[in-house]
């Protein structure tokens, strides 16, 4: 049985951090809008968006070594880096804003500083590294970075990492404390809750299951009611496909010209967990190292202090894997049913071309759990079996499309594809994610809402000061910025960090 409801302003598809962010910003700027969200688990923030399945890193390219590349005449190009950390500088201001508003109560349960730290081996990756920090700290995104390759200062920084290792081969870190730890499956969750105080019409187990034209432009979209087996169909004028990896087979069934020769690739991740409180307390950072060659660019393994449920634990990772779902909760048929006329030959060529990744996966997932142990030996050469175990992550669908440098290539970043006309909006890829949710969802309204976005502005700006303006060129306004919202987000002071939180044996953990 179908039945049709009444035309809304807006549709989100999906109940993690970017319908989160949309909605939130939604609601500040345009509040007499009805929004509906359809979300097909049973609460928010259970796929990507939660916490046990990303790696809750606060990406501003403090420690990420592959948001830095040298240049063929031996210098560091920091663009990048520059750029993903103005954009988790929006998420900060978009946050305190949140908390400075009541909108969230508790910046603690969502967000808590830790040093960053990159760490290479080896005397090419050393010499890397060293000019890496020189370009960095140039920059005033980057101030309060700190150099090391002396032993006795690592040993200071990290403990954990630097005892039993016998190796003489050159060794060398960076470390910032102005990092973070968000836990953006709680972020999520509290963003839900207001959405639902203002009105929002939040339905958990619905499913949608197609998104289809009508006369006048809007978009009808066909719900799966899941718990009693319904078919409902909802008219919305504008409808964002924010469904993570299952955002690409909803942007399909719009058959927006938008849609076509763009293809999706699952990687799926594993980490290790330590819960043992011996070992937890030797570590305090997060310390990404550098990607295996061939390894995607979200394969590089970290080492990370994380707060998980108001408990500290230890995670290592991720292993990337294969497998043909597009969420954690999919399908096996998720891969193969993507495949479509308009993208088969995008699909054929980025298979021909990225061999070198499908060795690395097949490599991967062949892993014993003692070769995983010899993996994570490299970070804690005094790492013992019986502290670690394994809990799945997320699913990353990376985006396939045609570039100008070429057919079938492979995109690591996060792709907002919409409609000409600003009536639909899909949401892909995965990194740097969460992180850059404001960002990200800010461009959502600049494509689909140009009519709005004047009107809008001055509100941005208040909510959201450095809008429009890169930060590393207005550096009095960055530190004002950085300021204020380090205090309204209580990420001055560690007090908090170990205030309430236990390094407890019994952290929860979800076994593969
Ligand atoms: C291993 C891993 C590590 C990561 N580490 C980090 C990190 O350290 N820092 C960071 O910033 N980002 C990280 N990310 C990326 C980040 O997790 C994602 O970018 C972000 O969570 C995506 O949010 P989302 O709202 O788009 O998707 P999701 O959180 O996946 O939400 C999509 C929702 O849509 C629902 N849905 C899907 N299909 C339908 C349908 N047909 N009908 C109704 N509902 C549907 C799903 O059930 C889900 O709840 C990581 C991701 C992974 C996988």
């Amino acid at each position: 049985m179908s039945s049709l409801q009444k035309k809304t302003d807006v549709i989100l598809i999906g109940a993690g951090v970017m319908s989160a962010t949309l909605g939130s910003l939604l609601k500040e700027l345009a509040p007499e809008w009805e929004i509906k969200v359809f979300e097909k688990l049973a609460s928010p923030g259970e796929e990507s968006s939660n916490e046990w399945n990303n790696a809750g890193t606060g990406h501003a390219a403090l420690c990420e070594l592959n948001y830095t590349s040298e240049k063929p005449d031996g210098t560091i190009d920091i663009s990048k880096a520059v750029q993903i950390n103005e954009q988790f500088q929006l998420s900060r201001q978009f946050w305190a804003h949140l908390i400075q508003t009541g909108v969230l109560h508790n910046p603690q349960q969502f967000i808590k500083p830790i040093p960053h730290m990159s760490l290479v081996l080896g005397e090419s990756n050393v010499s890397f590294l060293k000019k890496r920090f020189k370009a960095l700290t140039q920059n005033p995104l980057f101030q309060g970075m700190e150099y090391a390759d002396e032993p006795a200062k690592l040993k200071e920084w990290i403990p954990l990492i630097m005892n039993g290792r016998t190796s003489s081969e050159p060794i060398a870190a960076t470390k910032i404390d102005s990092g973070t730890d968000v836990n953006f499956g709680a972020l999520t969750r509290m963003m839900f809750d207001y959405l639902k105080d203002q009105g929002v019409e939040v339905h958990y187990k619905h499913s949608i299951k197609d998104i289809k034209r009508t006369p006048d432009g809007s978009w009808n979209v066909k719900v799966h009611n899941l718990d009693n087996g319904r078919v409902e169909n909802h008219v919305a004028r504008f409808v964002f496909i924010g469904a993570g990896g299952g955002s690409l087979p909803l942007l399909q069934k719009t058959g927006i010209p938008e849609s076509r020769q763009i293809g999706g690739f699952p990687v799926s991740g594993v980490f290790m967990v330590c819960k043992n409180p011996d070992v937890v307390e030797q570590h305090h950072a997060k310390v990404y190292g550098k990607a295996k060659v061939g390894a995607p660019p979200m394969s590089v393994p970290h080492l990370d202090t994380r707060y998980i449920d108001n408990k500290k634990a230890l995670l290592f990772g991720p292993f990337a894997g294969f497998s043909p779902k597009f969420l954690k909760t999919g399908s096996n048929m998720d891969l193969i049913g993507s495949v479509k006329p308009n993208n088969l030959m995008t699909m054929l060529a980025a298979g021909m071309k990225e061999m070198a990744l499908t060795r690395y996966l097949v490599q991967q997932v062949m892993l014993t759990s003692e070769q995983r142990m010899e993996e994570l030996r490299e970070f804690i050469p005094t790492a013992k079996s019986e502290d670690w175990e394994l809990v799945v992550a997320g699913q990353r669908v990376q985006v396939i499309k045609d570039t100008p440098t070429g057919k079938g290539t492979l995109q690591f970043g996060t792709e907002v594809v919409s409609a000409a006309d600003g009536s639909v909006a899909a949401l892909l890829g995965a990194s740097p994610g969460a992180s850059t949710a404001v960002h990200v969802m800010l461009e959502v309204l600049r494509r689909c809402f140009p009519q709005e976005l004047p009107k809008w502005e001055p509100k941005i700006k208040e909510i959201i000061p450095s809008y429009g303006l890169s930060l590393s060129e207005h550096p009095d306004l960055f530190r004002q910025i950085f300021s204020s919202t380090s205090e309204v987000l209580g990420l001055n002071s560690e007090d908090h960090v170990t205030n309430g939180v236990e390094t407890s044996p019994d952290v929860v953990t979800r076994s593969i």
